[in-house]
């Protein structure tokens, strides 16, 4: 796997320098590759993980919660990683705000500068209230064909839940779930071997596609919002792990390397989520129970990184256009890009349509996000690997301060048995 980890870094480093290469040298040349060998090799490797994603989140979400058995821990270790994945998102945008209004990426003469080339169609995005009640699937079997996450998790909990009730009564279907598991996970790793080819191709394809003017213009946008992801994932998430999991981030972030590269290549939580949680088992020995309920749920509904984004865009377009955004503003922006992480898709490009249910509460123009369309998809990689970074943080966090209660649970068969 270590090496597994280095052929990813590598392909990724390479995916960047041909892309450069190709942008720079033989732009007439990128298209035909992209279209006939980068994007259709990327393709293929995307919808393979991507074809993992409903089974494993049912059958480790079922998995998880009854191995987490009693209600009472069901509903504590619930209650910690909402309330964990709610002040970090928090966290996250007042550091990602505070930066953007220190250093000011965005003057108005920009506007003068830079024509907004890209037409913006803002998308309708469901309200608030309309999320929440549609977190409750009226047909489980529709919620999994069409991939609604968040109906997906609320099923697989309540199977779990029953599961770890009514126990010996139904340990046969608890057996199949846990050999569904092993199967799962064995046809992961066959597909990760594909993983280092495929991170080369998702990354050049975005690399060469991106114009290097449009990250010129947007240059202090960009690097505000990397800096903002960087100081994030050092200091909150370093925090995180060393004083809260007892462990060393440098150690952390050796071992979860490859989940973080898989991240970067693909822009998704969701597309990711089968290699971090084998990561997070395997390397930084999170039990498969508490992985298995923490991991799906943040990677639905945990974006730190989507969230710094949406922080820094809305003060750099206030700044562009010249509104200055009051304290009450600032705190809804806050509030919206909160409950915007949890209704944001773990897949790429989703952030930014939220983006304009956040522009939109605080009177911002949403087709200025035509300004920052074209440095997006390399922000993308680097805010999802963000966001899985805080999923794992989580869960390595819960680990550490839970009680082993696979071991607990004398009368329940081990999820731990193939780890
Ligand atoms: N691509 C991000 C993710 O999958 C979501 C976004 O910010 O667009 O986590």
């Amino acid at each position: 796997m270590q090496n597994l980890t280095k052929q990813i870094i590598i392909a990724l480093i390479l995916g960047i320098a041909v892309g450069l290469g190709m942008n720079f040298f033989l732009p007439d040349l990128f298209g035909p590759v992209d279209q006939y060998v980068l994007s259709p090799i990327g393709d293929i490797f995307l919808r393979l993980i991507q074809m993992m994603v409903v089974p494993i989140v049912f059958v480790s979400i079922v998995l998880g919660t009854a191995g987490l058995g009693d209600p009472k821990k069901l509903g504590r270790i619930g209650g910690k990683t909402i309330g964990f994945f709610l002040l970090s998102t928090t966290v996250a945008l007042t550091i990602a705000m505070s930066l953007a209004l220190l250093v000011k990426p965005g003057t108005p003469g920009l506007l003068d500068s830079v024509e907004i080339e890209e037409e913006y169609q803002a998308e309708e995005t469901p309200s608030v209230v309309e999320t929440l009640v549609n977190i409750v699937p009226t047909n489980p079997i529709d919620a999994m064909a069409s991939g609604e996450m968040l109906q997906i998790i609320f099923f697989s909990i309540f199977i779990g839940f029953a599961l770890a009730v009514l126990s010996k009564k139904t340990d046969k279907i608890y057996h199949l779930f846990e050999q569904a598991f092993d199967l799962v996970m064995y046809l992961i790793k066959i597909i990760m071997y594909m993983a280092p080819l495929g991170a080369f191709a998702l990354i050049a394809s975005a690399v060469g596609g991106v114009g290097l003017e449009a990250i010129q213009s947007m240059f202090a946008y960009f690097l505000v919002v990397l800096a903002a992801l960087l100081i994030h994932a050092v200091i909150t998430y370093g925090s995180v792990i060393k004083f809260m999991a007892k462990k060393s981030p440098v150690w952390f972030i050796k071992n979860f390397a490859q989940a973080i590269s898989v991240a970067f290549g693909t822009a998704s939580s969701s597309a990711t989520l089968p290699v971090s949680m084998t990561t997070a088992q395997k390397r930084l020995g999170v039990r498969e129970s508490v992985s298995g309920f923490v991991q799906p749920v943040g990677a639905t509904i945990n974006m730190d990184g989507t969230a710094i984004m949406q922080g820094v865009a809305t003060v750099f377009i206030a700044q562009v256009y010249a509104q200055s955004l009051s304290l009450t503003e600032m705190l809804t922006v806050v509030l919206i890009a909160v409950l915007a992480s949890i209704g944001t898709a773990g897949v790429p490009g989703v952030g930014l349509i939220m983006l304009a249910m956040v522009l939109d509460q605080v009177g911002l123009p949403v087709e200025a996000i035509g300004l920052i369309l074209g440095v997006d998809r390399l922000l993308d990689m680097a805010r999802t690997a963000v966001n899985i970074t805080g999923d794992a943080a989580c869960a390595l966090y819960i680990n550490e301060t839970e009680p082993d209660l696979d071991e607990e649970e004398d009368d329940k068969p081990s999820l731990n048995s193939n780890a």
